[in-house]
């Protein structure tokens, strides 16, 4: 079953979780951001910092670096936000329990990381009657969530929960089974820069992302392979500041690497061989969602070869 999560988690009322639009202010006095994907941010700078404004009572809890995202987003859109930001936001370590009481309900929060993109959280909410989970997007391969140490309690038995709410891109139909693993995937744009770098050692690789935020993986993984920084506009430097993970491993300078994250234009050598590496999670949730996948495991991953 396919719906539009509206950011109302029942079980808890006065919050709303990745939802900002007009109405859920005159409902919700605290709100909850999972990361920073415009998708999951619906309304939240003109209906959460316009609000705040006659509102001093609305808090914003999110991680750290979702809070260090939201401040670069705000410097790059030309948003003063840095006093609304100062006394909003909540910045979450991962793994700690926060004790709420919002209007006198009591609610237990922590933020999981999802392993989405950089800050991305998922949240564990705990009241006197319930446990839930809201995941967002997330990238948690089965095997791997006994390593998730809130959702396991006294003598790391899992804990149980009532209510997940599981608020993804990817919940889809045909996405089931068809979804490659991150480091599958990154191994096989690997490779292919090789086989590309092998044939045209002055080759130029643009690598088409599939959103601002979100391949930080990546980004760290071809730079530390390829001994090379990655480019990207200045917009995506000024996005990453502070984010220690990954902005030493960008550059606004063109001319310093081979290997571009940056919009197509922005390439200085235009009259170079180019090969260029589509990345996207959504191919497979296309109705050819199963030839894209067999096209991976041939390892062949939507890298086209073109001379310019
Ligand atoms: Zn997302
Ligand atoms: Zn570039």
């Amino acid at each position: 079953m396919v719906f539009n999560f509206d950011g109302c988690i029942r079980e808890v009322p006065g919050i709303s979780v990745d939802c900002f639009t007009k109405h859920k202010f005159d409902e919700c006095s605290t709100f909850f951001l999972s990361h920073c994907h415009s998708d999951h941010m619906t309304g939240l700078f003109d209906g959460f910092l316009s609000n705040f404004q006659s509102n001093k009572k609305l808090k914003l809890f999110c991680t750290v670096v979702s809070e260090i995202i939201l401040r670069n987003m705000a410097s790059i859109d030309g948003i003063d936000a840095t006093a609304v930001l100062d006394q909003t936001v909540t910045k979450m370590m991962f793994d700690q329990e926060y004790d709420l009481d919002i209007d006198g309900f009591q609610v237990k929060v922590t933020a999981i990381k999802a392993k989405h993109c950089t800050g991305s959280c998922m949240f564990l909410f705990k009241t006197e009657c319930s446990n839930v989970l809201y995941t967002g997007d997330f990238r948690h391969l089965p095997h791997q969530l006994k390593f998730i140490s809130a959702l396991r309690g006294f003598r790391k038995k899992n804990i149980p929960l009532d209510t997940i709410y599981v608020d993804t891109t990817f919940l889809l139909g045909s996405t089931k089974n068809s979804l490659p693993t991150i480091n599958k995937t990154i191994r096989c744009i690997i490779r292919e820069i090789k086989k590309f770098s092998r044939k045209y050692p002055k080759g130029i690789v643009l690598i088409i992302r599939p959103a601002n935020l979100g391949s930080e993986l990546m980004i760290r993984e071809l730079a530390r392979v390829f001994n090379t920084k990655i480019h990207v506009e200045d917009k995506l430097c000024e996005l990453y500041k502070d984010i220690d993970y990954v902005r030493p491993f960008l550059t606004n300078d063109p001319s310093e690497t081979f290997i571009h994250f940056c919009k197509q234009g922005d390439i200085s050598a235009k009259d170079s061989e180019t090969c260029e590496i589509h990345p996207t999670a959504l191919s497979f949730a296309s109705n050819d969602a199963r030839k894209v996948q067999e096209e991976v495991d041939r390892m062949v991953m939507s890298a086209t070869l073109r001379n310019t």
